[in-house]
């Protein structure tokens, strides 16, 4: 799978499937985004290849205080994915809008729905939780799978 910004200047090639698929309905996702919630199929950053330009990090507050990294295509400017601090820069959160086929990745959940738009009304059987949820409980074995692996990396450099 494929994806970018507008001026198609930044590229990235995607491998395999994301680990999950967050709809963030946080305020603070609604102010970066415009709109009512981000999008984001999460990647272990090996995973996320730059085919065109390199993106420019951007320094974002976040609610943590511990800020994000927002990667922005360096002309126009759209946000393809971020590293939030608590997962590190071994996480993209891939902004599932730039992908080329955005269809292909449904919500796994809906997260921080305590802030959620009252109009926006989830489909039925939707997994949904008011804030954040325990990774053990929701990713699936394959995905916890891989983040053990992304550790065990993490430790050896
Ligand atoms: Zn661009
Ligand atoms: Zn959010």
């Amino acid at each position: 799978m494929e994806g970018g910004c507008t001026c198609r200047k930044l590229r990235y090639r995607l491998s395999g499937r994301p680990l999950i698929v967050h709809a963030c309905h946080c305020r603070w996702c609604q102010r970066e985004t415009g709109t009512v919630h981000a999008l984001n199929a999460l990647y272990e950053a090996d995973r996320v290849v730059h085919l065109g330009d390199e993106p420019e990090i951007v320094d974002t507050p976040s609610p943590s205080g511990r800020g994000q990294k927002i990667a922005r295509c360096p002309s126009c400017k759209v946000a393809i994915w971020s590293n939030y601090s608590q997962a590190g820069a071994a996480v993209r959160f891939v902004r599932v809008g730039t992908m080329d086929d955005p269809d292909s990745c449904p919500p796994d959940i809906h997260i921080f729905t305590s802030s959620k738009q009252p109009w926006v009304v989830l489909p039925p059987g939707a997994r949904a939780v008011p804030e954040f949820y325990e990774l053990d409980a929701m990713w699936s074995a394959e995905s916890l799978e891989r983040r053990r692996i992304m550790r065990e990396r993490a430790q050896r450099q």
